[in-house]
């Protein structure tokens, strides 16, 4: 009997950026008498069904977008004979459906981490169950992932959690409404020695895959103070003590160890935050920036985050402090016009961002939109091929609509059209190239223009092309760009690397810093 661990994916690049941690994470959990797991990840390539036998274990992780892939593997692995175990955001949202479609004969429902090493063993002793529930566990059960397992050549970036929850409520977003809004922080001892044992792999660009690496906001600290909540306070102040000690620690690595994050644009008024992130290499941040519009950021919830020149300014102050942000905005939200894409596609480049991602707003499973979206659909409800399209995941690829809200303007085909020419100029060799000037040396210059290639085919094209030639084209390029970007991305082998030294002036300055 042998553990498959499986990442499905309809499409494969043979190398990947980003690590799926969930798989190394969950090979860690599974229990050393059942032998060292077979992880696939079918974003480098496609399952062999020849690989899995009678009575095998075969696990599967989905979210949404690759539900219906992951389905269609746990039917392929039943029919061999093999025990069926789907986890993941959308499990846990939709055990039904995973044991409806996928074959499911066990859904685990929450964090994976503890509960796994349950599954396997009531399963080996013939008591398995149709459902375990993983709960949200506390940061101290986080488990450190298997990095001995990773194909380390087809990977660019690893990925390390040091928090998960966000204390935001975005209405797009299902972080805080399944993650919770208490961020559950590791301790900088524990991630430290993750990233030690990457760095000595080779890997020097490591994404530190966050929820929100910000969890405690300057104003959060003033609130507190202000109530005199002295509980809470401690509380904040202990949380931001700790990505104190991170940074300070991080600070001490081998300095072209290079950190992504993601954070929300309150870091920008921090500029203690954002120096201490320049210091321990955290060079780039995605920060949800949504819209540029003040209606934009009603329309989501996200009243937190700048406007107009205001926004502008407050990205900037990021790339002062030497973070690099990748901007994420949405398109298609109901105050949206088209004088709106050409404001967004300008604000962008005003705010310097080294990168930019523009998504066209999509009702989420678990989020508060998708809530309203089903709703105000059960009066008039829509089906393509014979699915309902509340239910959008599990319709053909194909067939899928690229946009679910009715808007009150504009019709989807504009929606989109505007959003890919949005793109296509973001990413013009020209303007990569304008960006590309912060760069001083043409090595790193170049692997800035192979990423933002390779980043516009994987992400753009094939998610927001109807075009289905323009989308293997886009494939095929993706596949033909991410080796050698690999290869501008790893670092030397440093087997002896030792690990940083805890800090305490940093967690002992944070402990009584500003909002006292
Ligand atoms: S979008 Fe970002 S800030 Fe908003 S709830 Fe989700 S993780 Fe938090």
């Amino acid at each position: 009997m042998r553990i498959h661990l499986v990442n499905p994916s309809e499409v494969s690049f043979g190398t990947a950026v980003i690590t799926p941690r969930w798989l190394y994470v969950l090979a860690a959990a599974t229990p050393a008498s059942f032998g060292d797991p077979v992880l696939v990840d079918e974003t480098l390539e496609a399952v062999d069904p020849a690989d899995i036998q009678a009575a095998d274990v075969v696990g599967i992780g989905i979210h949404t977008a690759n539900a219906l892939r992951g389905y269609e593997i746990g039917r392929m692995a039943r029919d061999r004979g093999a025990y069926v175990v789907f986890g993941g955001i959308h499990a846990t949202l939709y055990p039904l459906e995973a044991q409806e479609l996928g074959g499911a004969h066990t859904v685990v429902k929450g964090d994976g981490d503890v509960v796994w090493a349950k599954v396997l063993s009531d399963y080996s002793r013939g008591a398995a169950q149709a459902v375990y529930e993983g709960g949200r566990i506390e940061a101290s059960q986080f488990l450190p992932a298997r990095w001995d397992l990773i194909p380390r050549k087809r990977y660019m970036w690893a990925s390390v959690q040091t928090v998960r929850g966000c204390p935001k409520h975005c209405s797009f977003c299902s972080v805080w409404r399944t993650d919770g809004q208490r961020p559950r922080q590791r301790t900088a001892d524990v991630v430290i020695r993750e990233i030690v044992e990457l760095r000595r792999l080779g890997f020097r660009f490591i994404a530190l895959a966050d929820d929100n690496f910000y969890p405690v906001t300057l104003t959060d600290l003033r609130l507190a103070a202000e109530q005199h909540n002295t509980d809470r306070l401690n509380e904040l102040k202990s949380i931001r003590a700790e990505r104190f000690e991170l940074m300070a620690r991080l600070a001490q690595l081998p300095s072209d160890t290079i950190f992504f994050t993601q954070i929300t644009m309150e870091a920008g008024e921090d500029t203690e935050f954002l120096d201490a992130m320049r210091a321990a290499n955290i060079k780039g941040a995605l920060v949800g920036v949504e819209s540029v519009t003040p209606a934009g950021l009603k329309d989501v919830y996200k009243d937190f985050n700048e406007a107009g020149d205001d926004l502008v300014e407050r990205l900037r102050t990021f790339r002062r402090h030497g973070v690099y942000i990748l901007g994420s905005f949405i398109f298609g939200l109901p105050s949206d016009r088209p004088e709106t894409f050409a404001a967004t596609a300008l604000a962008a480049a005003q705010a310097e961002l080294a990168f930019a991602q523009f998504v066209m707003l999509t009702p989420y499973p678990g989020t508060v939109d998708f809530n309203r979206w089903e709703k105000n659909m059960e009066a008039a409800p829509v089906q393509i091929g014979g699915i309902p399209i509340t239910r959008r995941w599990l319709i053909p690829r194909a067939l899928r609509p690229k946009l679910y809200w009715p808007h009150p303007t504009m019709a989807p085909e504009e929606i989109r059209q505007r959003t890919q020419t949005v793109w296509d100029s973001f990413y013009s060799l020209k303007c990569i190239w304008m960006r590309a000037g912060f760069i001083k040396s043409m090595r790193a210059r170049l692997a800035f223009v192979l990423i933002s290639k390779i980043y516009r085919q994987m992400y753009a094209d094939t998610g927001i092309a109807t075009d289905s030639a323009r989308v293997s084209r886009s494939a095929r390029w993706a596949r033909w760009l991410a080796k050698p970007c690999q290869r501008l991305f790893a670092g030397p082998l440093m087997p002896d690397l030792k690990l940083p030294e805890i800090c305490t002036t940093a967690a002992s300055r944070e402990q009584t810093s500003s909002a006292d």
